[in-house]
């Protein structure tokens, strides 16, 4: 990977988004804030490599981020994963963006992760590679220190040394650095919002209602 940088970073958002929620939508909108990011490619998993594949499927869970996120010009969404044959590992996707033209080697790209999901990172395929391809953006979670004494050993040791002092740190390469920001703290979860539907309870606030609407017209998290 070239040490030159060029362009204003580049936020990425993967997540299952089973449904997507204002977590998320906080999330990317402050990432944008605080790291400065060009715009957030939102990148719906197909297949998730790490839990059950969701009854939902990557076509409906597409059609509620497509939903949740059109009216804001700083957000895009790829819709690459959803069909793609193999398991959405998040390394092959940073590949895959690496090859694209307008995005290229140089431009600086952040993945963007709540606490939780930093922390499991050792978990991921390849995931000493993640910091070679993209820098990654951590948001503080309600429950998830990002402190590095909080994180496993093999994370605090890949980690060490790449914290940046300031956001700004992230324009300077294309890949390696690490920023962590504390976004409004939401304790919203998709797994809540699924409980709640079915016990036939509102999870009206917690989400877009355009989101709930489609959730009711498909049909999707029946009560039971
Ligand atoms: P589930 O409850 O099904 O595990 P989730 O609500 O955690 O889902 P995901 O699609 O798994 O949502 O998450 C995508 C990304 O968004 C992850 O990096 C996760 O850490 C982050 N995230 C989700 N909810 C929040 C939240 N309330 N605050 C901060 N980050 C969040």
């Amino acid at each position: 990977m070239p040490e030159q940088a060029s362009g204003r970073p580049l936020g990425l958002f993967g997540g299952t988004f089973d449904p997507v929620h204002f977590g998320h939508l906080r999330l990317a909108e402050e990432a944008a804030d605080h790291l400065d990011l060009d715009r957030v490619r939102w990148i719906p998993a197909g297949r998730p490599a790490l839990r059950e594949t969701p009854a939902v499927t990557a076509r409906q869970r597409l059609a509620m981020v497509r939903l949740a996120t059109s009216g804001n010009p700083g957000f895009e969404v790829d819709a690459a994963e959803v069909d793609a044959a193999r398991a959405s590992y998040t390394v092959l996707t940073l590949e895959r963006l690496r090859q694209i033209k307008q995005i290229g080697q140089q431009r600086p790209l952040v993945l963007l992760l709540g606490a939780d999901a930093f922390a499991g990172l050792p978990k991921w395929h390849r995931w000493q590679s993640l910091l070679d391809l993209a820098h990654i953006g951590v948001a503080h979670r309600p429950g998830f220190p990002v402190d590095t004494a909080s994180l496993p050993g093999v994370l605090e040791v890949a980690c060490r040394d790449r914290f940046c002092a300031s956001p700004a740190e992230l324009r300077e390469s294309p890949a390696g650095r690490i920023a962590s920001f504390a976004m409004t703290q939401l304790a919203i979860s998709a797994t809540q919002i699924r409980a709640l539907l079915a016990r036939g309870c509102s999870p009206r606030y917690l989400l877009p209602d355009e989101v709930i609407a489609y959730i009711r017209a498909q049909n999707l998290y029946p009560e039971h």
